[in-house]
């Protein structure tokens, strides 16, 4: 099978490292529990172009060079490509400035596989598309759902493990998960 895994959120704990980032270098005092949602700053008077130019100045400073693991996101990943011999491949909507801190952190852990990264035109239901992936694992449900309403073929598996996306009333994933032991048992007996 081919499966495409998301990295933040999924492989990488990325929520905490950024909302120290930003309380740090912008003297906030934002607590996890305010942080929920994709565009939580700005409910703190913050513009979307503010937004984005945060993002890149936590990329300028190589937070996405060793952002934490996920528990149990190197073990089960390792073991479905050389165990299991699946096809793995990376689908990040990461900015254009972390591309060479993805590459780095990814080489650093022995990852070396595909790394696609999605923007607003090759979205990553477009990506999962033309790479003929069969499996989705995106911590974004938005994304996903996207994912599976362009290939309904394609197993969606929701992964909420950082617990700060806000899901959709509307719609279910094929598999919603909160660990990585269930997304390799699922992917084994799929
Ligand atoms: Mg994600």
């Amino acid at each position: 099978m081919r499966i495409a895994i998301d990295l933040d959120g999924v492989v990488f704990q990325f929520i905490d490292t950024y909302l120290q980032f930003i309380n740090e270098t912008h003297k906030l005092n934002i607590s996890r529990e305010q942080a929920k949602g994709i565009h939580f700053i700005r409910n703190f008077g913050f513009t979307e172009k503010q937004d984005k130019q945060l993002m890149r100045e936590f990329c300028y400073h190589g937070k996405f060079r060793d952002l934490p693991l996920i528990p149990g996101a190197l073990y089960n990943i390792r073991k479905l490509i050389y165990e299991s011999k699946h096809d793995v491949i990376y689908i990040t909507s990461r900015d254009p400035e972390a591309v060479e801190d993805t590459f780095v952190a990814l080489f650093n852990l022995g990852l070396n596989g595909e790394v696609h990264f999605s923007d607003k035109i090759n979205r990553k239901a477009h990506l999962i598309e033309t790479l003929e992936c069969d499996v989705m694992i995106e911590d974004r449900w938005d994304y996903l759902k996207e994912v599976k309403e362009r290939n309904p073929e394609v197993t969606a598996i929701l992964f909420n493990y950082e617990d700060q996306l806000e899901p959709l009333d509307d719609w279910r994933p094929d598999h919603y998960v909160t660990d990585w032991s269930e997304i390799y048992y699922i992917l084994q007996t799929a």
